[in-house]
Formats: C-alpha cells, structure tokens, sequence
C-alpha cells in the first residue's frame, strides 16, 4: 500500500534480503552455512524471538565495511520508498558489529552516507536510532554509548531491543539517564514477549517516550487507560508477531481492539527481510485479514507522523499529515 507512512519500528540489520546477503559474503570472503538464496530462504521459519535472534546474529557476519552499510541501508530506503514511506527511523544494533571485530564508526558512518542522501535519492527523510542489546550488561551498553559519542551528532534517540525475557527495563536505567542528559530521545521494546510490567519500567523507569511493540498492555487495563491518556506511541508489528508466534495468525492480532480502545498505534515492518514483507506489505496484510477501512488505514498513517520525532521539524510532519489526508484509496 502506497499510503504516506512514516516507519518507527525498522532495523536495518533485519532488512538484509538473502541476494543482498550472498554477493557480501562473496565480496567480504565470508562463508554462510547455506548454498543458495532459496535454502537460506527456507531457514525463516523461526519457532520463537530466540530462533529468529539466532539466524539474525549469523548473517550480520557478511557486514564488514561502510560500503556493506552504505549498501544495506540504501536497499532498504529503496524497497521503503516503493511502499509509501516518507519518513525512516531506523534502529542499529552496534553491539552486534562491535563483537565481530567492526568498529562502530564503520556502521554509523556507512548507514550515515545513505541516509543523508535519502531525502533526494528515495524521497525519504530519515533518523537513525542506536539500539543496546537487552541480553548483554549494562556495562556494555554504556561502553557503546560512550563510543556512539563522537557520532552523536548523526543520532536522534537510544533504544532497547533483542531478547526481552529476562532482562526487564530497570537493567538499563543508567544508560539512560546518560542518554538523556546527551540530549537523546529515548524509544525501548517492551511488552512484544515480556510481560505489562515491562511497559511500565520502560516508561517510569527508562522515560521512553514511544514503546515499541507494547502488544501485551492489553493483559493490563489501568496501563492501557495510561497509555491513552498520555498518547505514548506503541510501534506494533504485525506480520513480525505471525512470523514470532507473538499472536497465531494475523486475525487474532489485537490492533483493531486496541484502536478501539483509543491507543496511538502505528504499524512498522521490524525485520522486513525475516518477517514476510515491508512497511505497505504490513498495511496491506491487516487491511485483508483484520477488514480495516481506509479511515482506519488513514488513522494508522496519521499516528506515525504524530509519532515520529519531527518536533524540530513542525512544517515536514504537517506536509506528510497533509499527504495523508490526500490519498485516494482505490
Ligand atoms: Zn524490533
């Protein structure tokens, strides 16, 4: 669906399509334990987070140079820009490149040098958030934002992402609060697989100030009643909660109670090139299975750019809202 979108929930290590991912590895001499782009593709089936995170954390080792990031990041806007999104704000996971051997400068700045030429080359405007890896320390995640430090300038907000069981909010509360006084804005998953309690550390104790997924407020009136009153964005997911079994199948996904319910709910693609599709692909799939109109569909798109850190930026959000408004269903 070509609906004016903004993308708030995307992490470009998750857009490594298999084709993209061979022709690195050839490039960067690195041998993947699969032979063709079909039997990499039949290993997406994933029982879990867990089982995704695994495969994920494997081919991330085709990525060594800025030109790979350069590349990456540049297929993505690409393939975004076709479904309709206008505006990107895209999760990196630099712990993951840092243990092999990458240092962080080569990520930042090779996602950097698409980004910054987005605006022209895709039509898209873009952000880049810097994501800590829940399931290491907290140590870690302080080491690597002081390494972020020379690079800030080329980042909006911190925020939370990979395995969640376990490793609840409150772990990173330092980190934050660095953050915070580094003048970032600060996003954190919580609530995809962990419990309510989650959504509530993320926001009193790291003060996030979106929540990504945050599927599972619903077990919880009182947070939702909290999540309503305040307008905290949740960035949901919905073809990613299939892939994850985070829902059965996409018509039991809870999105249109949670409309209902008054919750500022976007839709994001997460790991597109896992999860069976991009940002459109996912309008489009809760549109067939979940009979969303297009005031529905058009309220989506409205919350993503209400979501979207543009307070900077008042006139670019009210020129995407005005797209919004303009589009003509078919
Ligand atoms: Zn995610």
């Amino acid at each position: 669906m070509h609906l004016p979108k903004a993308e708030l929930h995307l992490h470009i290590e998750g857009t490594l399509e298999p084709e993209l991912a061979f022709a690195l590895a050839e490039r960067n001499g690195v041998t993947l334990p699969y032979a063709t782009t079909e039997e990499l593709r039949r290993a997406y089936q994933f029982e879990d987070l867990q089982s995704f995170l695994d495969l994920y954390y494997a081919l991330m080792a085709v990525l060594r140079t800025e030109e790979d990031f350069t590349e990456l990041a540049d297929a993505y806007l690409a393939r975004a820009a076709a479904q309709g999104v206008r505006h990107a704000e895209i999760f990196f996971d630099p712990q993951a490149h840092t243990a092999r051997g990458v240092p962080i400068g080569t990520v930042i700045e090779g996602l950097s040098r698409a980004l910054e030429r987005s605006e022209e080359t895709h039509g898209v405007s873009t952000q880049l958030i810097l994501c800590f890896l829940r399931d290491l320390s907290a140590e870690a995640a302080l080491g690597t934002l002081d390494a972020a430090r020379p690079y800030l300038h080329r980042i909006s907000a911190v925020g939370l992402d990979s395995a969640e069981v376990g490793h609840p909010p409150a772990k990173f509360q330092e980190v934050y609060e660095t953050a915070t006084a580094l003048g970032l804005r600060k996003v954190a998953h919580a609530g995809e697989e962990g419990p309510p309690s989650y959504i509530r550390e993320a926001l009193d104790v790291l003060g996030v100030e979106r929540v990504d997924h945050g599927l599972r407020c619903m077990e919880d009136p009182e947070l939702v009643a909290r999540l309503v009153a305040d307008r905290v964005p949740l960035t949901l997911c919905p073809l990613s909660n299939v892939t994850l079994r985070t829902v059965d199948t996409l018509k039991d996904h809870p999105l249109p109670e949670m409309m209902a319910a008054g919750l500022l709910c976007t839709v994001n693609s997460d790991d597109p090139a896992y999860f069976g599709g991009y940002a459109g692909d996912n309008f489009d799939a809760v549109r067939d299975a979940l009979a969303l109109d297009p005031e529905q569909l058009r309220t989506l798109a409205r919350n993503s750019f209400e979501a979207a850190f543009l307070d900077h930026d008042e006139e670019r959000r009210a020129r995407y809202l005005s797209e919004v408004e303009a589009y003509a269903f078919d």
